[in-house]
């Protein structure tokens, strides 16, 4: 067969002779043949189609990375592995959306000018010391405006976590917060430095610190507040989304391509976080806002649910028809504990449902 020149093959592929040689570096799409003295790389016509799903892919935004794993799968899959971006694309749009639309209010002066849609939580939280640990370090909280989970860390983490929660809760009696993410991001501030100044003093409790995840409602919007490996998980339509990232160790080797999420599961250091609230120096937690909608489901949830539970049970289990928040929490706490309750468990659960 009739070998074409990286030229040839970049015009047909629609690719950049650069983009081919970083493919070819990352092992995304090989030269049929290189030319031992020149170095010249030669395509084979058949590759074309590979090279054109490639530069397709680019053009909808999908990391070198993944669509390395999308070129490898059979077209079904891939066509799977392509809609699953799609949904976490819309997901990221929309939290932007909902950024820029209060930001355009509020540069605009007309705040109030968007009626609010009439939107309230049912919810239920709950924490258990699982199967093998002495103490219980999670604290869960949920109120009509405030949910939040909470793994303390340290000798004082039963604590610290508890601590963090108590100082949030203050926003569940405030007045109207104008600003949701300033008024949550503040309450984990002032968090911070009581756990600070509690670790200077006392010294049986230096160390300690807390992860948390936590969710301000205003009823037409919440802001999301987030650090350590606590998660919130969002159900919508029935497909599950992790709406936070883990501040940990092996999130940060899946994020590098070092290891795969199946083999994160049995890391040995899977406990070891880069950020957490008190505890070393990063305490800068992720914030973001986002639109409720009705019919949402919300879990906030400790490690020791996510490290045992495998994430399509954790679905399964929110996609019971009829079942009350309530009624969720203590399932998924069985469930992590028939898995062995090899950590402490905390989990919130959050209906957004229609007028109150
Ligand atoms: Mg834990």
């Amino acid at each position: 067969m009739q070998l074409l020149t990286i030229g040839a093959f970049a015009r047909l592929s629609r690719l950049s002779p650069k983009a081919l040689r970083l493919y070819d570096e990352l092992g995304l799409l090989r030269p049929a043949r290189v030319d031992g003295a020149s170095g010249y790389r030669f395509y084979s016509p058949d590759q074309l189609e590979r090279a054109r799903l490639v530069a397709w892919l680019r053009r909808v935004g999908m990391p070198l990375a993944k669509i390395a794993e999308v070129c490898d799968l059979p077209a079904p899959a891939a066509a799977g592995a392509v809609s699953d971006f799609l949904t976490l694309l819309e997901a990221d749009l929309s939290e932007r959306k909902g950024l820029a639309l209060s930001l355009i209010a509020y540069l605009s002066g007309s705040e109030t000018a968007m009626p609010a849609p009439h939107l309230t939580i049912r919810y239920a939280a709950a924490s258990d010391i699982g199967r093998e640990r002495d103490r219980n370090q999670d604290s869960a909280y949920a109120g009509p405006r405030l949910l939040a989970v909470a793994d303390g860390l340290g000798p004082g983490g039963d604590a610290a976590s508890e601590s963090v929660i108590e100082a949030l809760r203050p926003l569940e009696s405030a007045e109207s917060p104008g600003d949701l993410l300033n008024a949550l991001s503040d309450a984990v501030s002032a968090a911070t430095s009581s756990l600070r100044s509690r670790s200077e003093s006392d010294p049986e409790f230096a160390g300690s610190g807390s992860t948390l995840t936590a969710m301000l409602w205003s009823g037409a919007q919440l802001a999301l507040v987030h650090i350590g490996d606590t998660r919130a998980y969002l159900l919508r339509d029935g497909g599950l989304f992790q709406i936070t990232h883990d501040h940990s160790v092996v999130q940060s080797l899946i994020d590098a391509g070092r290891l795969t999420p199946e083999e994160a599961v049995s890391h040995p250091q899977r406990s070891l976080l880069l950020r957490a609230l008190g505890a070393g120096d990063d305490g800068r937690p992720d914030v973001s806002l986002h639109d409720a909608v009705a019919g949402d489901r919300y879990l906030l949830c400790s490690d020791g649910l996510t490290s045992v539970v495998p994430v399509a049970v954790i679905r399964e289990t929110l996609n019971e028809p009829e079942s009350a928040p309530g009624e969720v929490v203590q399932r998924l706490i069985e469930l992590a504990n028939a898995a062995g309750g090899p950590d402490n468990i905390a989990c919130v659960v959050a209906d957004v449902t229609g007028a109150a």
